[in-house]
């Protein structure tokens, strides 16, 4: 057995991220119209938004770090509101507190539990979703995202990087992810295994080869297994 370690994406691998988004947006969007009512009063919650989208797509600078670009928005909404930025961590909190209100679908704790006791467990992310916050500290031995990288999946840096941190080496690691081109041809490129994670059983593209397809959790561990 080479495998030693399955490390996951996290965002529509181990839960819906849309949804979640979702929430996060309108709980940011209540705090600030109670909190910052010059900027309440500029936007409704779909321009607030509409703002954001168009901000991100301005920043592609930031694109690795999510959370710093989203602070960077709330303070341009307080200059535009002649507004002083004291606020703009404490609405960030509370955006980060809703976004990390995961619902993992269904076996992934179980399969997770399983795999824990044969596999070191780990994530990496391209977001700011945080593994303490969503309650996985207890099984995964670590994590690592794209804003500590200084580049986003699928770069092949913070693939070797997370290697580097866990002393693996890459055919000992098996890559769980939804993402054809961030995650499977990511982590192949630098010599991990991979499993996709493809629910809605999409056509593969973009020559991607996946050592293993999954089209429900239930399924992961024997897959490790097999590899
Ligand atoms: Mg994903």
């Amino acid at each position: 057995m080479s495998i030693r370690c399955v490390c996951f994406d996290l965002d529509d691998t181990l839960w819906d991220c849309s949804s979640v988004i979702t929430h996060a947006e309108q709980q940011l969007y209540q705090w600030i119209a109670t909190h910052q009512p010059a900027i309440g009063q500029r936007y409704t919650a779909e321009t607030l938004l509409a703002s954001r989208v168009s901000y991100t797509q301005q920043h592609t600078e930031l694109h690795h770090d999510l959370g710093e670009l989203r602070r960077h928005w709330l303070s341009a909404l307080a200059d535009e509101a002649a507004l002083t930025t004291d606020w703009v961590d404490d609405a960030f909190q509370h955006f980060l507190k809703a976004r990390n209100e995961v619902k993992f679908f269904p076996d992934v704790l179980t399969q997770l539990h399983l795999l824990k006791q044969d596999y070191r467990l780990g994530s990496i992310t391209n977001g700011n979703a945080d593994i303490v916050s969503v309650g996985l500290d207890g099984l995964f031995d670590f994590s690592h995202n794209s804003a500590a990288a200084g580049v986003s999946k699928p770069e092949p840096a913070i693939f070797t990087q997370t290697l580097e941190m866990t002393g693996l080496e890459p055919h000992q690691m098996v890559y769980v992810g939804d993402d054809l081109e961030k995650d499977i041809i990511g982590a192949n490129r630098v010599g991990l295994r991979t499993i996709w994670y493809n629910p809605s059983r999409r056509a593969l593209s973009n020559g991607a080869s996946p050592d293993a397809i999954m089209a429900s959790f239930a399924e992961l561990t024997h897959l490790v297994r097999s590899l």
